[in-house]
C-alpha cells in the first residue's frame, strides 16, 4: 500500500493562532478563562483545550465567575454577542481569524456607504452568523445560486461577499447572477486561499487514489468542502474524526490512500491516520 499525505493538509495559520492565543491566555490569565463556545470546529481539539483549563462557555448568559475570561473563537461573534459580553465587564480575548475579521472590516465599510450586502454562505454556521449580525436587515445571505436567483434583489449599490469556506464556483456563478441585475455591485473576494489550496491539493491527489480519508470535525466547513472537492475525483472517500474510526477492512483492496484534513485538524491527527495504516498494511 502506498499512503500520500495532500499539500496543505491541516491546521491553517488562523486557527493555529487561536489556539495558541487560547493556550497563552489559559497561562497567563490569573482568573477562570473560557472560550465562547467551541474555539474551533474539532471537538478532539476542543478536548485538548479543556485539558489545559479552558472551559466553555454557551453563551453571553453564562454564569461566569468573577475576573473571568472569555476567548472569542475562530470564525467570529456576533456583533450583540461580543457587546453583551462588554457590558458584563468581563475581559475579552479576541482570536478570531484576522481574515475574518478583515471580511467584518469590509462589509462595515460597504454598510457605512450604503450599500446592501449579500453574503454567500452556509446558514447558520458560526461565521456566517457573526458577518451577517453586523446589519441583519441589509445583509442577506445567500446559500445557492437558486438562492441568488430568487432574491429579490433592489437595484441599488450592494456588495457581494462570501464567508470565506464558500465554494469558488458557486461565488463566481452568484457574482454573474447578481451583476446581470445589479448596476453598482462591488465584488469583494474574500474566499480563503488557504481552503482553496487545500481542496485543490486534496482532488489532485484522489485522482490518483482508490480511497482518500478526511480528517476533521463533522461541524467543520472547510472539512466538508474537502470532502466534497476529493469526491469529485475519487470514488471512496471517507471523513473520520481520528484514526479511532478507522477499520481495516475499509482498505481491503485499496493500493494508494490519499490523506487530506480540513482547517482545525491539528497535525498530529494526520500522523495517528498514518500510523495506523503502517500498522496495519504493508506500506510500499
Ligand atoms: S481557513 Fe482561512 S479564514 Fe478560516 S481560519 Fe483558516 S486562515 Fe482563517
Amino acid at each position: 500500500m502506498k499512503i500520500t499525505i495532500a499539500d496543505h493538509a491541516g491546521f491553517c495559520k488562523g486557527v493555529d493562532r487561536s489556539v495558541r492565543i487560547a493556550m497563552r491566555a489559559a497561562e497567563m490569565e490569573q482568573g477562570p478563562v473560557f472560550t465562547l463556545g467551541p474555539l474551533i470546529h474539532n471537538p478532539r481539539v476542543v478536548n485538548t483545550l479543556q485539558a489545559h483549563g479552558l472551559r466553555m462557555a454557551t453563551g453571553p448568559d453564562f454564569d461566569f465567575p468573577a475576573h473571568a475570561t472569555v476567548v472569542l473563537p475562530s470564525h467570529g461573534t456576533p456583533r450583540q454577542v461580543e457587546r453583551a459580553l462588554e457590558e458584563r465587564g468581563l475581559k475579552i480575548v479576541q482570536a478570531a481569524c484576522p481574515r475574518v475579521l478583515a471580511v467584518h472590516e469590509r462589509l462595515r465599510k460597504a454598510l457605512a456607504q450604503g450599500r446592501r450586502v449579500y453574503l454567500a454562505g452556509v446558514p447558520g454556521h458560526t461565521e456566517t452568523v457573526a458577518a451577517a449580525s453586523l446589519d441583519p436587515d441589509r445583509v442577506t445571505v445567500l446559500s445557492s445560486l437558486r438562492d441568488a436567483r430568487q432574491t429579490a434583489v433592489q437595484d441599488a449599490p450592494a456588495l457581494l461577499a462570501a464567508q470565506t469556506t464558500f465554494s469558488p464556483e458557486v461565488f463566481r456563478e452568484m457574482d454573474r447572477e447578481l451583476s446581470s441585475r445589479i448596476w453598482d455591485l462591488d465584488v469583494y473576494d474574500s474566499l480563503c486561499g488557504h481552503t482553496l489550496r487545500a481542496q485543490r491539493a486534496a482532488a489532485d491527489l484522489a485522482a490518483n487514489c482508490s480511497i482518500m480519508i478526511v480528517i476533521g470535525g463533522a461541524g467543520s466547513a472547510n472539512t466538508r468542502r474537502l470532502r466534497e472537492a476529493c469526491r469529485s475525483a475519487c470514488a471512496r472517500v471517507r471523513r473520520v474524526e481520528s484514526a479511532s474510526a478507522l477499520r481495516r477492512t475499509m482498505f481491503r483492496d485499496h493500493d494508494h490512500v490519499g490523506i487530506t484534513a480540513g482547517a482545525s485538524t491539528p497535525r498530529e491527527h494526520i500522523r495517528e491516520v498514518r500510523d495506523w495504516l503502517c500498522a496495519r498494511f504493508e506500506i510500499g
